[in-house]
């Protein structure tokens, strides 16, 4: 048995509101199998790997509630990326991967890639083949001929919604997303409108569910997020234009809120080249007036949110950043970004630091609480009690 016994500083632990101090974590094959004080394993006996952080703190690693693989948003016209062949999209993909993991992110949800590859990508992690961080996946996104995001598949009516749902589920999809409302970075399709009935969407629910999975639904706002609450969807995707009423239906509802700032406020998301289509621009800035505000109402309301980059690679910590701008406290940030995240995704194994979780943790130098650019700079990186020395 592999069993390493890590000293440290401060722990946060994913979902504490304060600091464990020099505290030492053992692990046994990767999970985390205790946490105490030096005296506690004072009289452990067998093989052990003493490792000292003792003047570090460490967190669990950070959870990306909303990404996608394969995208640069950058690049502009992310659907035309998407329709790049698979061996291409692969290539990209873990480049893209390898500046998230980087980063300090060691589980990604994806949310919707063709052809696949977000479920071969994690396989080829989960076989050893390359490095990176834990993938869940949605496989191929649900999404109507006149949707947001649709790329090459397509389903239309509750049994095509049911095909598409069962083929991802047969493939191994951890959840599903469907894509409700319009998004800003296509044009031509309203933030508010829904392409979906609520009979499609509740199909999509059904089969997740009965699967024991869940839906993740894109909608920014409108008739389409009332849709998704109705229908029973685990989570809104963006809802940059969520009203108060909505809020308190999420809040009744146990739902989940993924805000996605990066991609909207920074010049290299839709903001780079994408704005160069004049509906486009119209609807990113829009969407920049009253996204601020209306994801302040989300976070002072008690309602559950997490974070997430959709695709733009490495950028992780300013979405915790932007929470902070928000008026979010640092500790609530990195639970958004942790505990809470991974309550989110509805994977109990990564996202706090306890007994029985995979051992995937950032070591820092500074206590993250305090000052969060200690995420900055972060010194290592450890999967399943292990070093990561390479990123890919
Ligand atoms: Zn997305």
């Amino acid at each position: 048995m592999m069993r390493k016994l890590i000293k440290t500083k401060g722990i946060f632990d994913g979902k504490r509101d304060k600091l464990l101090y020099n505290k030492c974590i053992l692990i046994e094959n990767g999970l985390i199998s205790c946490i105490g004080s030096q005296e506690d394993f004072g009289s452990i006996t067998g093989e052990i790997e003493n490792i000292d952080l003792s003047n570090e703190y460490i967190i669990p690693g950070l959870i990306d509630c909303h990404t996608h693989l394969s995208i640069v948003p950058e690049l502009g016209n992310q659907i035309e990326q998407m329709r790049i062949p698979a061996p291409r999209n692969i290539l990209r993909s873990i480049s893209n991967i390898k500046k998230d993991f980087r980063s300090g992110v060691t589980t990604m949800r994806i949310m919707g890639e063709e052809n696949f590859i977000d479920i071969e990508i994690k396989n080829a992690i989960q076989e050893g083949i390359i490095n990176g961080p834990r993938l869940l996946a949605a496989g191929k996104g649900i999404v109507a001929s006149n949707g947001h995001g649709v790329v090459l598949t397509v389903a239309d009516g509750p049994e095509e919604v049911r095909k598409v749902a069962r083929q991802n589920l047969a493939i191994g999809a951890d959840h599903l997303k469907i894509f409700v409302t319009g998004g800003i970075s296509t044009a031509s399709r309203n933030l508010n409108n829904s392409t979906y009935t609520l009979e499609e969407i509740k199909m999509a629910v059904s089969e997740a569910e009965r699967a024991g999975k869940y839906v993740a639904a894109h909608a920014h706002g409108g008739i389409g997020i009332d849709l998704c609450i109705e229908a029973g969807v685990r989570s809104i995707e963006h809802a940059v234009l969520i009203s108060e009423e909505q809020i308190e239906k999420i809040i009744k509802s146990n739902m989940w809120i993924t805000i996605t700032s990066t991609i909207i406020f920074d010049d290299k998301g839709v903001g780079a080249k994408d704005i160069t289509n004049e509906e486009i621009r119209r609807k990113l800035i829009y969407g920049r007036q009253v996204a601020k505000n209306n994801w302040k109402k989300v976070v002072t309301s008690g309602a559950k949110y997490v974070i997430g980059t959709d695709s733009m690679h490495g950028r992780m910590v300013d979405e915790i950043k932007f929470l902070i701008d928000l008026g979010v406290s640092n500790l609530d940030a990195l639970k958004a970004a942790t505990g809470k995240a991974a309550d989110a995704c509805n994977f109990d194994r990564v996202g706090v630091i306890e007994k029985g979780k995979y051992a995937d943790f950032l070591v820092l130098d500074d206590n993250p609480l305090e000052s969060i650019e200690a995420l900055e700079n972060i010194k290592h990186i450890i999967m399943s009690g292990n070093f990561v020395e390479e990123y890919i």
